[in-house]
């Protein structure tokens, strides 16, 4: 067989870096066919000078002019919005590895994943936004969407020690992030530099907010719901500040299988590109006596209000996603710019929720709709929060 031919969306990003470290052990069975990302030309034509893949996809028309004349007919150049479609579209791939942030990355997984091709998904928005119908579609394409995200790579790992109707519950790990420890009042002061320092992973600014909030493991409640086909109230969050235990699967005679590891993303996304193979990988090996002991807790509710919000989306389903999704995104940009409160990130994604009719079984026209209702509505009502 020849190599698998891997595009990597969001490759200026940490989990497309770590990709492309991952892959630089992985040359004899994997070669880079396409690289993408949203803004930083130059970092793109770098990636591109060493990794010499066919095409590169650039989400800015500016941006796009500069790599098109920095790299000549080297290589194929997407530009513009519709840039990371068309090289889904116009390149020749096996598995396409998505490490863009947020749901802009939907169109192009839902591409991929009509194509029928094999998806590691690492942007869990386009699971909160769009998790029935990627589900759907990978049904009648056959593509395997494989999960990035640690937690669900863990449980992706653990399923397969059962049956699936033998699954009791799936217990998501969290770190509990930087604010683990700190009172409400304290959380409610937190600067966006407070935020930014997450204990054990290192991680972009959006995901690195979201783990502050407790709303990037409110994401992973939903995400697991479609990834795994799981009722809502068959998915539990435990604090777990080490970060060794990736997440667990509860079987009906009470068994309980884990997968550990330490906290660096380049295992999860080699097991996406390599599953049902494991080979050697370059993230730090455990050793659990180094260890000595792990903790865990139940997590508080009173202090983290996102967790709330995880649980009822994933009951609700629609378009409630797409809501919690995008009013996230928004608040989470506002916070960044200094024009919301920490606080008020989850506050005010809850009110949008509140405020919004969910539809069910939303197509992709009325997911979108959904997504830029509820951008609309933080920017409107961002003064009356
Ligand atoms: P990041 O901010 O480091 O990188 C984001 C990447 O997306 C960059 O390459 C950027 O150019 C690209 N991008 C942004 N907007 C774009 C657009 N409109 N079109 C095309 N490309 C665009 O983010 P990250 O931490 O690597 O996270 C990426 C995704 O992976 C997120 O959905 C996050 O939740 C998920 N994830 C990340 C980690 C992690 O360790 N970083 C772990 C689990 C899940
Ligand atoms: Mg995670």
């Amino acid at each position: 067989m020849g190599k698998q031919r891997v595009l990597i969306l969001g490759s200026t990003g940490s989990i497309g870096c770590s990709s492309l470290e991952v892959l630089a052990g992985l040359r004899d069975d994997f070669e880079v066919v396409g690289l993408a990302g949203g803004s930083r030309w130059r970092e793109l034509a770098s990636q591109a000078v060493t990794w010499k893949p066919s095409a590169v996809a650039i989400d800015c028309e500016a941006g796009g002019g500069h790599l098109s004349r920095e790299m000549g007919d080297s290589v194929r150049v997407f530009r513009g919005s519709g840039a990371l479609v068309e090289m889904i579209e116009g390149v020749d791939f096996d598995c396409v590895i998505v490490g863009v942030v947020g749901a802009a990355a939907l169109p192009a997984t839902l591409r991929a994943v009509e194509l029928g091709k094999r998806v590691a998904i690492a942007n869990k928005e386009s699971l909160v936004v769009a998790g029935a119908l990627l589900s759907e579609k990978a049904k009648a394409s056959g593509a395997q969407i494989v999960p990035v995200d640690s937690e669900h790579s863990a449980v992706f790992q653990a399923m397969h020690a059962g049956r699936a109707e033998d699954v009791r519950r799936v217990v998501l790990t969290a770190s509990g992030g930087p604010f683990r420890t700190w009172s409400a009042d304290r959380i409610a002061q937190a600067t966006l530099e407070d935020a930014l320092q997450h204990p054990t992973w290192d991680m972009g600014p959006k995901i690195t907010i979201d783990s502050a909030t407790m709303m990037n493991k409110a994401l992973e409640i939903v995400e697991a719901r479609w990834l795994f086909g799981l009722g809502y109230d068959q998915i539990d969050v435990i604090i777990h500040p080490e970060s060794i235990v990736h997440s667990l699967v509860e079987f009906a005679d009470g068994s309980m299988v884990a997968q550990l590891g330490s906290p660096d993303m380049r295992t999860p996304i080699q097991y996406a590109l390599t599953y049902p193979a494991r080979l050697a990988c370059p993230s730090p090996r455990l050793e659990l006596a180094d260890l000595g002991r792990m903790t865990f807790y139940r997590p508080d509710a009173e202090r983290f209000g996102a967790l709330r919000i995880g649980r009822e989306v994933a009951r609700v389903g629609g378009t409630s996603g797409a809501v919690m999704n995008a009013a996230n995104e928004s608040a989470v940009a506002l916070f960044q710019n200094g024009g919301l409160g920490f606080r008020e990130i989850s506050t005010t994604v809850e009110e949008v929720l509140n405020r919004h009719d969910t539809r069910q079984n939303p197509d992709f026209s009325e997911l979108m709709s959904a997504d830029a209702w509820a951008r609309n509505e933080v920017l409107r009502c961002n003064s009356c929060f």
